[in-house]
């Protein structure tokens, strides 16, 4: 069986739009995409008068160096959000199809299987929030096609172990996809599963350079997949997904200088986090702080809603988490810079309860 097939079948057969950047060929006067031959005030060389390339070879090379994948094993999105939503579109069939959650977990995976009027199958985290993988596996029916995990878990912080997800790949061969969401890998102590991809054709990885890379606002994601996968996805993107300046931040980002910055960056935000648990848990209107592998600490609070309200009077804005399961007394709490984490500690070391 090939991962092929647990795709919607008028997926593989679609025959994708051809876009215009595909057929340049190289030639040197483009005349053949409606684009302005004149560039816009301050464009700075960037030549947003053209579409960018779909995939733009530079910025693949770039990722697929980064990741430790090859070429056919690489799709770039417009962030991870953009992958999450052409997997299911891509995988599962409206009303017949599924996809396998552990709450509390990331929003967008239920979200996107809504859109695309697909079920989703809760299997709760265990009461430590660590993944059950037996429930997982008793769970699977065949119209689950998707199975997401994320790792380090949103909005817990929580790790999951290698051999768990290894145990996971191997069972769900032939069955469904399994989605490894490692948006928060970079500032955990467990290493990405992506040395898992070619001994797994049905896992799939997901990247992205919002978190650790500083690059919310370019949205770059990356999925790394087996090339099945990464070729059903892309005849289903739209021909010109990612623009012109925010391939060359990315770019920027990547250089050696860049990813000088960017450890720098995960180094401070490892310590604080640290720290903030620290100086969090002996806090008295504080009842514990999950521990955390991600860039945020999530924290139960003797009064959420009271800390929550406290916060936003100082004008410091936090996630409040109290609708997922098992987190009705917690907010989630971003490790931001020295100084704005002093001011959280100071705002709630104010607190009465
Ligand atoms: N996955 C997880 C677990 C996330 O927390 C987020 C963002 N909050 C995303 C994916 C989406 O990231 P991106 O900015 O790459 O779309």
């Amino acid at each position: 069986m090939s991962v092929r097939d647990l795709a919607r079948p008028e997926i593989c057969a679609l025959q994708p739009y051809s876009s215009a950047r595909l057929e340049a060929h190289g030639g040197r006067v483009l005349l053949n995409a409606n684009e302005s031959a004149w560039v816009p005030d301050g464009d700075d060389g960037v030549g947003c008068n053209r579409y960018p390339e779909p995939q733009p070879a530079e910025l693949v090379a770039a990722l697929t160096k980064l990741y430790a994948v090859r070429t056919e094993q690489l799709l770039i999105t417009r962030g991870s959000d953009d992958a999450i939503d052409l997997l299911v579109r891509a995988f599962c069939r409206a009303k017949v199809d599924a996809i396998l959650i552990q709450p509390p977990t990331f929003g967008m995976y239920a979200v996107s299987a809504q859109i695309q009027n697909a079920a989703v199958i809760d299997v709760p985290l265990s009461a430590d929030f660590t993944l059950d993988v037996d429930a997982v596996l008793s769970a699977l029916v065949p119209a689950v096609k998707l199975v997401f995990v994320c790792a380090p878990n949103n909005p817990t912080g929580q790790r999951v172990v290698l051999a768990d997800l290894e145990r996971l790949a191997r069972a769900l061969s032939n069955r469904a996809l399994l989605v490894v969401d490692e948006a928060y890998v970079e500032f955990a102590d467990v290493s990405s599963v992506t040395s898992l991809l070619d001994r797994h054709e049905h896992l799939v990885v997901l990247r992205t350079l919002s978190k650790a890379w500083a690059l919310a606002g370019a949205r770059i994601g990356s999925v790394l997949a087996h090339a099945e996968v990464i070729s059903l996805l892309r005849h289903i993107m739209p021909p010109y997904p990612l623009p012109r300046p925010s391939a060359q931040a990315a770019l920027l980002a990547l250089t050696s200088r860049g990813q000088a910055d960017a450890r720098k960056r995960i180094g401070i935000i490892r310590t604080q986090r640290a720290r903030m648990a620290t100086a969090l848990r002996c806090l008295p209107c504080v009842r514990e702080v999950l521990p955390s592998q991600a860039n945020f600490l999530t924290v139960r609070f003797a009064d959420a809603g009271a800390s929550c309200q406290r916060l936003l009077d100082a004008g410091i804005v936090v996630r409040d988490v109290r609708r997922y399961p098992g987190l009705a007394d917690a907010l989630r709490i971003t490790i931001g810079s020295p100084q704005e984490n002093d001011l959280v500690l100071a705002t709630l070391q104010g607190s009465a309860q």
